[in-house]
């Protein structure tokens, strides 16, 4: 008998599960129901398409039983098994770092978490809410030998070779929990029963349960009890299933199952396709964003069936990863069902699914969009869709080209001149008639952005300037350069019209502004633009004339083909540390007293404290940390005695 350490995640999380998760308990049920299925899933695979296990006999089934006596309660499979590798490897690390994550989400608020356990990866340790010991009795396919793993849920596990202890059939597991007090409650017919209908009713193979039924005699004393064993789940794929007998409920309950959740889905998208391919998909769009959606090693949310049989659920090219908050199915007839899982991204019949699959989603994203108007409940869907789920279709603006023109049309920002979400077509229809551009500005958040001097111009002249507060826009909409749309030309014709994307925190942005930009008034200035570009020095690209300023003295904006200040600063926060360093242009406003004043004034140390407060306070306005604050300050009281 060897005894083995937990992993030190696996400690703390069993501390954790033990110590202080306790609503939802009864999640452990599925969570070792959906190993089960996962196992038998996995068999199933190797029997049609590995020769080494074609001869098995495959009667897949999960089987549950327990004794209120000896305080057990038990889930067994026939599935693939694992043998000391594998349990070693299966039950006593946590493969995903995304635990770690989930570690520091669980203490916040422990009630809902227990929910949460399945979706990263270690539902297996959920059983120890309701044990306080488990046995794991494993027999894997095509091997001679079985194990038992045990434990009690501390520092550490025992794994032995299982002498003489059954395994039910050739290959398979056994969990047999030791139920703590608590746990009691579910060494039940009724309790089983309920949990499994609630979570687990459409998990695709037979689950069975064996229970005693006590028969008692005329004056109702106990005459004899037998046992019994009844199917207690429906368990079809329910993909498969024409959608004319399903009911939102069966939706519902499958994407329990598969979320490992208590929620139900925003959306579902359930389609056959017959004809030249046929294969059938069943999406879902969660409520919420999947907690490790930022995360490099996310779990992908679908998984690939071939005639039913799974083949896997870890493929991250099933799905474009700017799509891979959605969950669900995929399921082909025309794949053979050997097919290795290595050389599935280059097969052109999945390639076929996956690409009629994207635009199936963008074009219910976009209905989702269009009905919102419709009701008050389609838009808060539609609202609760773009909150949760906007970021990622911006990563598909850059990511995925061939459907550039469909996600322009789902991606959203805040204005300047209207309440809520706004789209770029909502944009177009508040445009001016002679308006060439659509404006937008970038940077750290919307209160900041609202107050930016930049705007106050576009403000003057009605321009509507487009709010882009998410790291990401930064990255995104320059490489979007423009808008285009199909839209009724003057001789009814469809065209295709193309507005440009100008950050207005950009040099270049302006020409639509017109005003300032006349030739006396940059001659005027030229002296005062002088003495300020002097007095900063290196701590400017340029200082211009500004044609966007009304009200505030100064700003700063990048040049061109440079990277924003507040891009800059992040990817610095990223660790790139290799780039140039960007350095902005400073407009001035002409017509600003401080500026005005300079002009008559030749005290350098004047000109260089003015100089200095001028692109300082345009540095922070746009929530740009100051190099030096310690600096700005001395130089604003300097001027203000
Ligand atoms: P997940 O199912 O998300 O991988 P779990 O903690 O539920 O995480 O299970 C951990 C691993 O243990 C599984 O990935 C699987 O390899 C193994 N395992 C658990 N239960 C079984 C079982 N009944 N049969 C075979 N393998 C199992
Ligand atoms: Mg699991």
């Amino acid at each position: 008998m060897a005894q083995h350490q937990f992993q030190t995640e696996v400690s703390q999380l069993l501390h954790l599960i033990i110590h202080s998760l306790y609503s939802n308990r009864e999640i452990f049920l599925r969570e070792l129901v959906s190993n089960a299925s996962d196992a038998l899933d996995k068999l199933k695979y190797l029997t049609v398409a590995d020769a080494a296990y074609k001869s098995l006999i495959l009667d897949p089934r999960i089987d549950i039983s327990f004794n209120k006596e000896a305080k057990t309660l038990t889930v067994a499979d026939n599935g693939i098994g694992m043998n000391e590798t594998d349990l070693e490897e299966s039950l006593g690390t946590i493969a995903r770092s995304g635990t770690k994550a989930f570690l520091e989400k669980l203490s916040a608020d422990a009630k809902k978490d227990s929910n949460l356990i399945g979706q990263f990866g270690v539902g297996f340790y959920s059983a120890f809410m309701a044990a306080d010991r488990i046995e794991v009795i494993s027999r894997k396919a095509n091997d001679e030998k079985s194990w038992k793993w045990s434990s009690e849920g501390k520092d550490s596990y025992e794994i032995e070779e299982a002498v003489g202890e059954v395994v039910r059939s050739e290959q398979g597991t056994t969990v047999l929990l030791h139920l703590t007090e608590e746990g009691l409650e579910y060494a039940n017919r009724w309790s089983i029963e309920d949990i499994i209908k609630r979570y687990s009713n459409h998990v695709a193979f037979p689950i069975y349960l064996t229970y005693d039924e006590k028969e008692y005699d005329d004056k109702g004393k106990e005459k004899e009890s037998k046992t019994k064993t009844d199917r207690i789940n429906s368990g079809q794929a329910i993909w498969r299933r024409s959608k004319s007998e399903l009911k939102e409920e069966d939706y519902t309950e499958f994407y329990k199952g598969i979320a490992h959740g208590d929620d139900a889905p925003l959306h579902y998208i359930h389609t056959k396709a017959e004809g030249t391919q046929e294969y059938a998909t069943l999406f879902y769009i969660p409520a919420k964003a999947p907690f490790d959606m930022y995360q490099v090693d996310y779990k992908p949310g679908v998984k690939l069936y071939v005639k039913r049989v799974f083949i896997t659920d870890d493929d991250k090219d099933l799905m474009p990863s700017y799509l891979r908050f959605v969950r669900g199915v995929i399921d082909s007839e025309d794949l053979p069902l050997n097919v290795s899982r290595e050389i599935l991204q280059q097969n052109k019949i999945l390639m076929n699914i996956k690409n009629a699959s994207v635009k199936k989603l963008l074009g219910e994203f976009k209905a989702l969009a269009d009905a919102a108007s419709a009701s008050e409940e389609n838009k808060t869907k539609w609202e609760t869709f773009i909150k949760e789920f906007n970021r990622p279709l911006k990563e598909g603006l850059y990511q995925d080209f061939a459907n550039r023109e469909a996600l322009q049309e789902l991606v959203r920002f805040k204005s300047t001149t209207a309440e809520g979400w706004t789209s770029f077509a909502d944009y177009l229809t508040r445009m001016k008639a002679d308006q060439k551009n659509i404006y937008y500005i970038t940077g750290g958040d919307e209160k900041t952005l609202r107050a930016s001097p930049l705007l106050e111009a576009y403000k003057a002249k009605d321009l509507e300037v487009l709010l882009m507060d998410d790291e990401i826009d930064d990255i995104v909409i320059p490489s979007l350069h423009s808008y285009r749309k199909e839209l009724p030309g003057t001789d009814g014709k469809m065209e295709t019209k193309s507005w440009d994307l100008k950050a207005v925190n950009r040099a270049g942005a302006d020409e639509e502004l017109g005003e300032k930009k006349d030739k006396a008034a940059e001659k005027e200035a030229k002296p005062v633009i002088e003495k300020i570009k002097k007095a900063l020095g290196e701590r400017v690209k340029d200082v211009k004339l500004s044609r966007r300023l009304h009200d505030s003295p100064s700003c700063i904006v990048a040049d061109e083909n440079d990277p924003s200040m507040q891009m800059a600063a992040m990817l610095k926060a990223m660790g790139q540390t290799d780039m140039p360093e960007t350095k902005p242009i400073l407009e001035i406003n002409g017509d600003h007293p401080i500026v005005v004043a300079l002009k008559d004034t030749d005290d350098e140390d004047r000109i260089a404290d003015t100089a200095g407060v001028l692109l300082d306070q345009a540095l922070l306005v746009e929530g740009i940390k100051l190099k030096d604050p310690a600096d700005f300050v001395k130089r604003l009281n300097r001027l203000l005695s």
